[in-house]
């Protein structure tokens, strides 16, 4: 083996639901480099922005390396201790219901299935719930009902191979961009046909062949109108649901009730698109309807699923190669989470907390003191306890849920007054940590070694290609050391992960015999070194008939996991979403991702690149709603619902119908002034999955009343007092965008102390400029000719080529002419400004993509790929590559 080949570790990104194999490579010098494993089945080489930028995201700056007890270094004896001693007084005294775990899916599977099986089995309550029930609750919800068990009957593949594709609630483009490669590529070779169903105009829609922009929470109708209308043109396999489904006569009156006219009025939708869309669905066997958060966040969401399910076993288009419904996850192991109990209503090996026999089965297996027999406390209901005090100790994992839960500022408050929170994090300073009374440094990607599976139910390794910093220990290890110590010693003794996930493995495999659909007992007896090798491979893997059981698809036979075996059918009578607009909010809220961030920034905003795509919040309005408004273009603009408000900067844009608007789901108080969205929603639930309305909230909007606006450069990250201000990473230091009600009395004073970072100002050499006419005041400075920081205000929004600026730190500047230019806020000759980045994968800007457009070799998105590499790697930019040249035709047309 070469030096170079040892140095490679294959692993698995911590990002998104398609589960993308990387290969780390670790130098001599510890510079570490990342690239897609052709080997893996998820992503055969590909990576999206996010996971190329990996690397760049490693920094220990912000980490946390040490326990603190009440912001203090403590050692993990003392930290461990006082966690077992106040979780196991509280019991004592109030009984297991009064603590809780709030988990995640970052974590791995290995941590998960500690986690579950201490507080279901040991603490004998089912008080942990995670994250995912923001992201899949509603899914998972829709396939037990349907399918009798949490199962994703189809794969990856099935996008490839079919020849209509329904994208529904999904960017995929952005959330999920190698699939969406995968997709697109397909599309070209064989000429799938694409619907999306979004209220927004995503970047997925490049590659619609119909779009459908329905009014959101009108999903239900849709699908109801599309089984009517399977029904009316003879699509239905009746041969098939005779042989191996329930429900459809109740299910097919639900949605007749409904005509055409009535569903074209709540959707909103004309019905001549609705109608092409039913044709196509009608007319293809091949057709898989993908589904997300757009789905999911909904407190119609279960019924949604539901619906969309309903269509695919009418027509028996499921678990069959290019067919079936397809549910894909946010997080990377979100999968894993649900594999092992995780949620508050599920046990571990997807065997249900109802179920007798089931508890029997886990109990015996772990050799418990008990079992919780009833469901926990979902994600917003677990908070509400903590609010009115049933819970007394929460214990929160790698997840900030002072920003992403619904009702955000309520989060806080309950967090603030619980008389004891614990959180096992990266990060030591989140919106959530600065509430632990006990924080624990995890481990993090790179660091950790485990298992995720990713929503094609591919189960992959993450192994450590880096050294635990600090003093970083496995969340697993965490759990099972408080085990220790609360007398559960001998059941929590793991010598590593392998040990945990041959435990899981036999687990799922213990009186399953074909019963249940997760069964992974091929691997009950793998050890250290088999654990080590391990492969991707799809579940289920059964010990007893591992060839057989390495199907791709499920249900391809007709058989479930009802007690009948049956597939069940479900009535779904569409309801309004739980708020409405009204004088006082007479806007629609939808909430979502960006392409270059992941949930609230703590890892991928360490990557300067990726903070270029878009490093400020900001709010997508529709040109026509802002005029009404009173809304100008690039203006900051105060976002109010019934619980909270946000400031962000205004994006009018078309791709957002009238009466919607767009905040990005990222920013947290550690990045900007105002930004926490979830601070404005709700914590409306769908009552099935108890999974929150994330994407229709009431808001009014109204201009921010700036009295200047200001765009800094820093080396260091500036400190602020001013109303608004948002910063990002820039290449070797910080920009910020910055924003008051009123100017400060001497503008040089307040821009040599923001310039002199530490506080020092000798030395510092300011070149100050104030244009009278336009009451604009600039300032640079420099260190030896070397530029470190710059301010630029005006009582209106600073226009200068900030992307070019934010490059030019510690960029020499010798002559006087440059040094002006740069005050001018123009790239000088030979420092051309590339523009905002377009393209994060190969750093080329909208400057760059619009000359090559100009220079004639743009007129495609190919074209320009070819001329500028822009868009030919993860292919997320290539919806903006569009629109710029759509743009520049018009342009020239007119
Ligand atoms: Fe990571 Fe991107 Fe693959 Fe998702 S699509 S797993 S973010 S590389």
């Amino acid at each position: 083996m070469t030096a170079e080949a040892a140095a490679t570790v294959r692993t698995t990104c911590p990002y998104c639901g398609v589960g993308c194999g990387v290969l780390a490579s670790r130098a001599a010098d510890g510079t570490v480099s990342v690239a897609g494993d052709p080997d893996h089945p998820a992503n055969a080489g590909r990576l999206c922005s996010k996971g190329a930028a990996l690397a760049e995201t490693l920094s220990l700056e912000g980490r946390l390396l040490h326990p603190l007890i009440e912001g203090r270094r403590t050692g993990w004896d003392d930290a461990l201790d006082l966690v077992a001693r106040r979780f196991g007084e509280l019991i004592a005294v109030h009984g297991p219901d009064s603590v809780a775990f709030y988990v995640s899916g970052q974590l791995l599977t290995e941590d998960y299935y500690v986690a579950n099986k201490l507080m279901k089995g040991f603490i004998g309550s089912a008080n942990i719930d995670t994250n995912s029930r923001l992201c899949m609750a509603s899914s998972v919800a829709g396939h037990r009902r349907a399918f009798g068990s949490d199962t994703v009957p189809g794969c990856y593949e099935d996008l490839e191979l079919a020849d209509l594709v329904v994208l529904v609630g999904s960017n995929l483009a952005w959330c999920h961009p190698v699939l969406f490669q995968r997709l697109s590529a397909a599309r070209a070779a064989r000429g799938t046909k694409v619907v999306v169903v979004d209220p927004r105009a995503t970047a997925t829609c490049e590659i619609a062949d119909l779009h459908l922009p329905l009014v959101s929470g009108s999903d239900v109708a849709l699908f109801n109108g599309l089984l009517a209308h399977l029904h009316a043109r003879d699509a239905i396999d009746h041969a098939w649901i005779e042989a191996h489904a329930s429900g459809y006569q109740a299910a097919l009156d639900t949605a007749q009730s409904m005509p055409l006219a009535d569903i074209a009025r709540i959707t909103g939708l004309g019905e001549a698109d609705i109608l092409r869309f039913y044709e196509l669905f009608a007319a293809t066997a091949k057709t898989v309807t993908v589904y997300s958060q757009g789905v999911n966040q909904s407190s119609a969401g279960t019924d949604k699923v539901s619906a969309i399910i309903n269509c695919h076993l009418a027509t028996g288009r499921i678990g069959k190669p290019g067919a079936g419904p397809f549910s894909v996850t946010g997080q990377p192991n979100a999968m894993g989470g649900r594999e092992v109990g995780g949620l508050a209503n599920m046990l571990a090996a997807h065997m249900d907390i109802e179920n007798a026999s089931h508890r029997h089965i886990v109990q015996s297996f772990w050799q418990s003191p008990g079992i919780a027999a009833r469901p926990g406390l979902k994600a917003i209901d677990m908070f509400r306890a903590v609010a009115d005090g049933r819970i007394k100790a929460i214990w929160i994992m790698a997840t900030n849920p002072v920003d992403s839960l619904p009702e955000a500022d309520l989060v806080r408050a309950a967090l603030r007054q619980c008389p004891f929170v614990v959180v096992s994090d990266i990060e030591r300073h989140t919106d959530t940590t600065a509430l632990a009374h006990v924080l624990l440094p995890s481990l993090a990607w790179g660091e950790k070694d485990g298992t995720v599976t990713n929503s094609e139910r591919c189960i992959s390794r993450q192994r450590p290609f880096l050294p635990a910093p600090g003093e970083a220990r496995a969340d697993w290890w965490q759990l099972a050391e408080v085990a220790r110590r609360m007398g559960f010693g001998s059941h929590f003794r793991y010598s590593g992960p392998a040990a945990i996930f041959a435990e899981h493995a036999r687990l799922s495999y213990i009186a399953n015999a074909g019963t249940r659909d997760f069964d992974i007992g091929a691997y009950a007896d793998a050890d250290g070194a088999a654990y080590d090798a391990l492969e991707p491979f799809h579940w289920p893997r059964s010990l007893e008939d591992y060839t057989a059981s390495r199907q791709r698809r499920f249900f391809a036979d007709g058989r479930f996991y009802t007690p009948d075996r049956r597939g069940r059918f479900v009535p779904t009578p569409w309801r309004q979403p739980a708020t409405a607009v009204s004088a006082a909010w007479p806007l629609i809220l939808n909430t979502g991702r960006i392409r270059d961030q992941w949930h609230t920034m703590t890892r991928s905003a360490k990557s300067a690149r990726l903070m270029r795509h878009l490093a400020e919040p900001f709010v997508e309005i529709h040109p026509d709603d802002a005029t009404r408004l009173g809304l100008a273009s690039a203006h900051l603009a105060e976002i109010t619902s019934a619980h909270g408000s946000v400031v962000a900067r205004l994006l009018l844009t078309t791709r957002q119908l009238p009466g919607r608007v767009f905040v990005p789901m990222h920013w947290t108080d550690h990045f900007a002034s105002r930004a926490r969205v979830d601070s404005l929603v709700g914590a409306h639930l769908d009552p099935v999955s108890g999974q929150p309305e994330l994407k229709h909230t009431p808001v009014q909007i109204r201009p921010f009343p700036a009295a200047w606006y200001g765009f800094a450069l820093c080396c260091r990250r500036p400190v602020f007092r001013s109303e608004y201000w948002a910063v990002a990473k820039a290449k070797g230091g910080w920009r910020a965008e910055l924003a008051g009600l009123r100017a400060p009395a001497d503008w040089t004073e307040t821009a040599h102390a923001l310039l002199a970072g530490n506080g020092k100002q000798d030395g510092l050499d300011v070149l100050a400029y104030f244009d009278r006419s336009t009451g604009q005041h600039r300032f640079a400075a420099f260190e030896d000719d070397r530029l470190t920081g710059a301010l630029f205000v005006s009582p209106e929004p600073v226009a200068v080529a900030r992307d070019f600026i934010a490059d030019q730190l510690d960029a020499t500047f010798s002559a006087h002419t440059e040094r002006f230019r740069l005050l001018a806020g123009r790239a000088p000759a030979g420092r051309p400004d590339a523009g905002p980045i377009v393209c994060a994968c190969f750093e080329v800007g909208r400057t760059r993509i619009l000359e090559a457009i100009r220079g004639g070799g743009g007129a495609s998105v190919e074209a320009v790929g070819a001329a500028t590499s822009a868009g030919t790697n993860c292919g997320s930019c290539r919806a903006e590559i569009g629109e710029l040249i759509h743009a520049a035709c018009l342009a020239k047309a007119g």
